[in-house]
Order: structure tokens, then C-alpha cells, then sequence
């Protein structure tokens, strides 16, 4: 129970991590409290992922991009955003850059899946499932975690990568801000008569959101948010009655359209912590920043903070030096902190505006839109900023 790193949390941002440091020889234990059935097989969750540019990049380094089929990954060539009942559009395209996609949508329980296979084929990689952590220490000399099996685990790094409600970042007397919108967003797919010509839109409707995104063939994944006392009313229509509302909410754009499988629900709560890293330790993916949805930045953020981290301390390694030193703590820090903030913030705002039903508010929505959809370099910002394209 001696490695160089220890990670708590075997979810995309644990197991992409992991993976990236795979081929430098590093002692990496991948600590998670599902089973390994869970991890090997996971679940449909109802998460469609859409990834940026700069995250299909990493996850080809990783090898996961490559193990994908044409039916797992959806490319995204036009966004569309609606404003309450209003016919007006904004459009978001690729129009005059290359390349022609903003992004693809893959479904997390795959993405989940592929990421466990690339982290399973090495060695250095210990893999410890039905295990909680219990407690965590870091001094000058090590990092030390209790698990709840009884045994402990001493490394020179520990990695918290255990969720927005990260039990490690607590223990590490990291404090984070919580937003709780008193909101819930439900997800599921549904099949639809016409052709969605791999458009993704986002329609801030009064009362509720509805973004409807794009899969392989007649099919799409829904995303409605709600405020939390509307939860179990949707959860509970009948098929035909959930059916017959989205169809209307969404304009009858695409025909009859029908529900398949369950529906799941998420609390939107979004989380940022005060600092990223601190003796011995440092936190990524959600438990460092965990998103809104509604930019699909959630993921993009943790594999861009993996991918900041890992390059960090292959560079040390390579040079033969410490990898948890408090400089190459604080490098990652400063990088992964001048993204996130801005894109969290900005963010939270975007959803307090297009929720916010006030008649200054809805004046304000109005506006906004349309201010955006006529000034291209405001138009192309928002594009590169959603879709991390590379800039040429
Ligand atoms: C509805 C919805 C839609 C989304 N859409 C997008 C999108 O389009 N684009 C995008 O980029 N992102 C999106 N996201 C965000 C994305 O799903 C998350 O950012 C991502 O799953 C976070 O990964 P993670 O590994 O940090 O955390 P998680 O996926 O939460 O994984 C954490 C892991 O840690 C384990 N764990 C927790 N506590 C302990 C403990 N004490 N001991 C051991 N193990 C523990 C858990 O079992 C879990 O496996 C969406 C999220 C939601 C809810």
C-alpha cells in the first residue's frame, strides 16, 4: 500500500488522470467505492457528454478516442438558442472555419467504460473498488488515507477526484462555494420522426430549459431543467403525457417524438473551490470545479485540469525531480484557476439571466440575444469559448 500517487475517485476525471501518467512508471492506486462490475460495465446514466475540440485531443492521446464507434460519438454541427416564447434564433456555426463540427456528444457510462479499459491495461495502475476513504493526511514527508476496509495507504501525492461533494477536499480543510439554483435537471433520450440535421438546441423557455442535442440516427438526448418542486411531477408522467409535452415545449420541430428508456434526475448544484491544491495534495474534476450543464463544460473542465496536472509532473519526472513539490502545485493552480473561473462565473450568470422571469430580465434576455447573434467577434467568442476549436 505504497505508491507515488494516490486518487480518490475512479469517475472520467480519476481514470483519465491515472491513464495520462500511465507510461511514466509512476505508482498510481485508483481508490473508488463502487465495485469493479460497476466500473467495467457502468450503467446508462442519462448523460450525453458534449466534448470540446481540446478534449477530443486529449482523449486520442489517451487511446480513447480511437476504441469509440461511429454510433458513440455524435458530432454537433450547429447550435441553436431560443429565448422564452419568442420564434427569434440564434445561431452558432462553423460557418468560415475549419473545422466543420463544434463538438460530439458521448454518452458518459461509455466514456466511463473505455477510460477503465485504457487505465486496466497497466501495471503501475492499483485499482482498489468497494473502498471508501475514511480519513486524510498530508505532512512535509507523505501523503497517508484510511480506507474503509481498515487498511491505509501512504503516497508522495494524494489526488481528490471524488465528485462535486468531495468527502478528500473537506478532509483536506479545502472550503469551496456552492450554488444550489433549487433547481433539477432530468435527462433521457427520445426517438423522433424527422431529421435533427445534427443541430443542438438550447431554449430558455419560461419556467424551464430544454437543450435537445443531437445522437446517431432519429434520436436525441433531452435535457430539462426544472425548479425542484416540479421533479416528481416529471419523473412521473406517464410515457405518452412526457411525450406529448416535449414535443410541444420543443415546437413539434421534429414530429411524434417518443421516450426511450428512464428518465434521470440531477440536483443542480454547482461548486468551486477556494484553492485547487495544498500540502502533498491537489483536487480535480468536479471536486475542483463542478459546472452548471448548461455550457457542457463539466468534463471538458476536469480533462483539461488532468491533462494541466499530468503534464506537470511528467515534466518532473522527466527531470528527475519531486512530483508534489508546492512551485509545481501552484503551476497548476494558477492554469487550471485562469480557465474555470471565468467559464463558472460566467456560467452561473448566463443561468441566473435566462431563469430570471422578471420584465427587466426577459428585456435583458432579448436583448443579449440578439447583441450576440449580430456582432460576429461576440458571436466567435462565444463559439471558441463553447467549442475550444484551436485558433489558427
Ligand atoms: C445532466 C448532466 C449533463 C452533463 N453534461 C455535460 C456535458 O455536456 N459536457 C461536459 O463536459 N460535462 C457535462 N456534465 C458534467 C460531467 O458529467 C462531470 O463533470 C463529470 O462526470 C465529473 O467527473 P468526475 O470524475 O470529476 O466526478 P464523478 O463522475 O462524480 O466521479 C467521482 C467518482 O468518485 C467516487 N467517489 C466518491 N466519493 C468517494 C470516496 N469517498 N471514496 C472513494 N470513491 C469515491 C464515485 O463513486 C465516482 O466514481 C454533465 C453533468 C450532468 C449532471
Amino acid at each position: 500500500m505504497n505508491y507515488d500517487i494516490a486518487v480518490v475517485g475512479a469517475g472520467p476525471a480519476g481514470l483519465s488522470f491515472a491513464r495520462s501518467l500511465a507510461d511514466t512508471g509512476l505508482r498510481i492506486a485508483l481508490i473508488e467505492k463502487q465495485s469493479e462490475l460497476a466500473l467495467a460495465e457502468p450503467e446508462f446514466d442519462g448523460r450525453d457528454i458534449a466534448l470540446t475540440h481540446l478534449s477530443v485531443r486529449i482523449l486520442e492521446d489517451l487511446g480513447v478516442w480511437a476504441r469509440l464507434t461511429d454510433d458513440d460519438r455524435s458530432p454537433i454541427e450547429a447550435a441553436r438558442v431560443l429565448d422564452g416564447q419568442s420564434p427569434y434564433v440564434m445561431n452558432i456555426d462553423t460557418k468560415g472555419g475549419k473545422p466543420g463540427v463544434l463538438g460530439y456528444l458521448v454518452s458518459n457510462h461509455i466514456l466511463r467504460r473505455l477510460l477503465f479499459v485504457e487505465a486496466r491495461r497497466f501495471d503501475n495502475i492499483g485499482i482498489h473498488t468497494d473502498v471508501a476513504v475514511t480519513s486524510v493526511t498530508t505532512d512535509a514527508a507523505r501523503a497517508l488515507v484510511s480506507l474503509s476496509d481498515g487498511r491505509r495507504m501512504e503516497s508522495r501525492l494524494l489526488i481528490a477526484a471524488d465528485s462535486r461533494f468531495s468527502e478528500t477536499r473537506r478532509m483536506l480543510g479545502i472550503s469551496a462555494s456552492m450554488y444550489d439554483f433549487g433547481r433539477v435537471c432530468i435527462v433521457c433520450r427520445m426517438e423522433h420522426e424527422h431529421a435533427h440535421e445534427r443541430i443542438a438546441y438550447e431554449c430558455f423557455q419560461y419556467g424551464r430549459t430544454l437543450a435537445v442535442l443531437p445522437l446517431t440516427g432519429k434520436c436525441c438526448s433531452i435535457v430539462v431543467t426544472a425548479p425542484m418542486s416540479d421533479k416528481d411531477s416529471i419523473m412521473s408522467m406517464d410515457a405518452d403525457r412526457f411525450n406529448a409535452d416535449i414535443q410541444a415545449r420543443f415546437g413539434h420541430r421534429y414530429g411524434d417524438m417518443r421516450l426511450v428508456g428512464r428518465r434521470h434526475a440531477y440536483p443542480l448544484v454547482a461548486v468551486h473551490a477556494s484553492k485547487f491544491v495544498t500540502r502533498r495534495a491537489a483536487l480535480l474534476g468536479d471536486a475542483a470545479v463542478g459546472m452548471h450543464p448548461v455550457t457542457a463544460h463539466g468534463f471538458n473542465l476536469g480533462l483539461s485540469g488532468q491533462n494541466l496536472l499530468a503534464g506537470e509532473i511528467r515534466n518532473a519526472v522527466a527531470r528527475a525531480a519531486a512530483i508534489s513539490t508546492g512551485s509545481l502545485l501552484q503551476r497548476y493552480e494558477r492554469r487550471h484557476m485562469r480557465s474555470t473561473r471565468p467559464m463558472f462565473h460566467g456560467t452561473n450568470e448566463i443561468v441566473r439571466l435566462f431563469t430570471d422571469e422578471r420584465p427587466l430580465a426577459k428585456l435583458a434576455r432579448t436583448l443579449t440575444l440578439r447583441v450576440a447573434n449580430r456582432l460576429p467577434p461576440i458571436k466567435r467568442a462565444i463559439r471558441n469559448r463553447l467549442t475550444e476549436i484551436p485558433l489558427r
